[in-house]
């Protein structure tokens, strides 16, 4: 029988994206004992995950400085685990991908930095090898997938669209346009707001000159991938006309939506938010439960500098350090700003909710497609009647797909929250059976008293 492994964190940290570095480093600075759980082979997260960085990036400074300092603090990273349950109070179970175990991990405190994702839309087409989202295919060229001389369509919304196509480019890509859902008249308030945001400002002006020979269009969205086994062109609009763009690639997504799975299992609030469910904290980025916090986008959209300012709020305020914390409210605050301007900015138009046509696939896990959906009532109807959202992704792609189109909210999360094999999940049971581990079910963290 495989050794059960218990190990115990002062601080426990899930995630190591730009938060939840943030996050261990200052706790582990100001003198706890911190574990990091990752299911990544390495820290970064979404956006400092390998690649090549692009030179005189104000960014690659700061994840050079975020890396070295997390790497001089005494936090321990474990990599290649994934949190996939909360058996009982103050418990985590990961799966571990090198052993093939579950690992449980308890706390004192927990930080949750699990990030966010890519919201995908259906629309005719979009299942077609060669149409992949915008930050996942960014993700596979920094794990090595080439693009050079491919022609590519970057398409839907938000400021991820840019870092997509700009990377892209550098890697030898042709993009050929960047269809950019919001219109001019959202989009110029949100430039304003951009001027108390220097850095911001110049980051995007970089994006324009590296793409200064590629077409932005605002205002224009993607109707249709075209092609028989593979993509060969897209169909965009601009709600006047359609046209098609020949290519060989497609990169697409529809701005981001928080990870709140995790949070959601443990029983922290959640607010509802036009990017999505945020998970609810207060000002020194505490949830709803005692001793659980919550930094970056689970919080809600608002990019890096947030991100690296919740986490460094919610270590300090984890070990303790509550005056060290409130030093960073303020300018914590202006980048949630940003991130309340983004969500105005980038707030999906009407229009993508009528792309799918009746034998469009939207829960490609079940191949669900959208005639099977438009009868349900709900969301856990859909579910018992059609299978959406209960194959291997969990609706984790589904999901903010049905609450765009239908306003369906996912209201059940049930563990293991990520697939696991069920070599694994027998040993475990084998050995709860045996009274190796003790307590019981549910899992769900106490409220603090109020
Ligand atoms: C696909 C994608 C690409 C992006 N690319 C860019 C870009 O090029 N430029 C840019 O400015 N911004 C980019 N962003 C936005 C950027 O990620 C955020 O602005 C910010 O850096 C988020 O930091 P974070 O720490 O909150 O989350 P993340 O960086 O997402 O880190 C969260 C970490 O938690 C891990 N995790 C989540 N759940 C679990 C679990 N249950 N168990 C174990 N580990 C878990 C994740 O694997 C991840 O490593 C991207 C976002 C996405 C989703």
């Amino acid at each position: 029988m495989t050794a059960h492994k218990t190990q115990h964190a002062q601080v426990l940290v899930v995630g190591a994206g730009p938060a939840g570095m943030a996050a261990a480093t200052a706790a582990a600075n100001a003198g706890a004992h911190v574990t990091v759980l990752d299911d990544n082979p390495d820290a970064g997260g979404q956006i400092w995950r390998g690649g090549v960085p692009a030179s005189g990036d104000q960014r690659d400074s700061a994840r050079d400085r975020a890396f070295r300092a997390f790497r001089a603090s005494t936090a321990s990273l474990q990599t290649g685990r994934r949190v996939i349950d909360a058996p009982r109070p103050r418990t985590l179970r990961a799966f571990s991908e090198a052993t093939g175990t579950i690992e449980t991990f308890t706390w004192e405190q927990l930080i949750l930095a699990t990030g966010a994702r890519e919201r995908l839309l259906p629309f005719p087409g979009w299942t077609l090898p060669g149409v992949f989202g915008a930050g996942g295919l960014q993700a596979l060229v920094k794990g090595g997938f080439s693009v050079a001389g491919k022609r590519i369509v970057v398409a839907g919304s938000g400021p991820l669209l840019l870092a997509v196509a700009a990377h892209l480019q550098q890697y030898g890509a042709k993009v050929v346009s960047v269809a950019e859902q919001a219109g001019l008249r959202a989009l110029i308030p949100f430039a304003a707001t951009l001027c108390s945001h220097p850095g911001k400002v110049w980051q995007g002006a970089r994006y324009r000159v590296a793409l200064r020979n590629v077409g932005y269009r605002t205002g224009c969205w993607p109707v249709a991938a075209q092609g028989t086994d593979k993509l060969t062109a897209v169909r965009l609009t601009n709600g006047e006309r359609i046209w098609t763009e020949p290519c060989d690639l497609l990169a697409c997504g529809f701005h981001l939506v928080p990870n709140t799975e995790l949070p959601a299992l443990l029983g922290c609030s959640l607010v509802h938010n036009p990017s999505g469910d945020c998970v609810a904290v207060d000002a020194t980025q505490r949830t709803s439960l005692e001793n659980v916090y919550c930094a970056g986008e689970p919080t809600g959209i608002a990019g890096l500098d947030a991100a690296l300012l919740q986490g460094r709020i919610a270590g300090l305020a984890a070990a303790n350090r509550p005056d060290d914390a409130k030093a960073l409210f303020k300018q914590r605050d202006r980048e949630q700003a940003f991130g309340k301007a983004l969500d105005r900015a980038f707030a999906l138009r009407s229009d993508l909710r009528s792309l799918a046509r009746p034998e469009t696939i939207v829960c490609r896990c079940e191949d669900v497609p959208y005639s099977r959906l438009q009868s349900q009532p709900s969301w856990t109807e859909a579910k018992l009647q059609t299978r959406c959202g209960m194959g291997p992704c969990q609706g984790r792609i589904c999901g903010p797909a049905v609450q765009t189109l239908f306003g369906w909210r996912n209201i059940s999360i049930r563990p293991p929250l990520f697939p696991v094999p069920l070599s694994a999940l027998v040993s475990e049971a084998t050995l709860e059976s045996a009274g190796d581990l003790s307590g019981e079910r549910p899992g769900r963290d106490t409220p603090p008293a109020s």
